[in-house]
């Protein structure tokens, strides 16, 4: 028997589009897919190792207008001296690897120092069962996980919801939206005009806090 481990390379690039230096992240596979994401500012896309990055470009020209790609903020959500967080931004001290990683940079907001991942994750759990009674649900056990496509995910079937990690940077108010939306889908799965109305009910201007989320505006 061969088993073949396929290994996905991750890259964040800085492609100039329509004359805007914009990161995207590029997963590197067997074969070119057509989706693209925006998300968080970044745009990510899975392409062919041996597909060539002007033909990227001009895809991405396409797909994404200079009027979208205008209304992304292009200052870095962290570079290997800050990180933004809920909104603000902070210095950090690398315990590990020598770039910024949300696992081995700490940072004390007042009551010692924990990392970028602990420091979301305890704001998710207290803030999730809050919202919970609020909204007369049952307890969730929730993941934290670097996801560049999406802000949430809420698996029904095993009452769990995973977050994406990048959501540490932007301010509670916008954090809470994503709360609120994958605390709706236990009654609305799918995401019907129904279930932006119940959404709403919970927090108002989410159609705005998204479009933030989406152009990585922080606050
Ligand atoms: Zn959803």
């Amino acid at each position: 028997m061969i088993v073949v481990i396929m290994f996905y390379m991750k890259k964040t690039l800085h492609l100039n589009l329509h004359n805007l230096n914009i990161p995207v992240e590029v997963t590197y596979g067997t074969r070119n897919r057509r989706t693209f994401y925006l998300c968080y500012g970044i745009i990510s896309t899975t392409i062919s190792e041996n597909s060539s990055l002007s033909s990227l470009r001009e895809r991405l020209e396409k797909i994404f207008p200079y009027e979208k790609l205008a209304k992304i903020n292009l200052t870095p959500l962290y570079t290997d001296s800050y990180v933004y967080i809920f909104g603000s931004v902070y210095h950090f001290i690398n315990r590990g690897k020598s770039s910024f990683d949300y696992e081995h940079c700490y940072v004390n907001l007042g009551n010692g120092f924990l990392s970028i991942k602990e420091i979301l994750y305890s704001y998710i759990v207290n803030r999730l069962e809050e919202l919970e009674k609020i909204m007369g649900l049952s307890h969730h056990q929730i993941k934290i996980r670097n996801m560049v496509t999406c802000l949430g995910v809420n698996h029904l079937k095993s009452h769990e919801i995973t977050f994406g990690i990048k959501l540490v940077h932007f301010s509670k108010e916008l954090i809470d939206s994503v709360i609120i939306h994958e605390l709706c889908h236990d009654k609305v799965a799918n995401h019907s005009q129904k279930f932006y109305n119940l959404v709403e009910q919970y927090c108002q201007n989410y159609k705005e806090k998204t479009q933030k989320l989406i152009y990585g505006k922080v606050n």
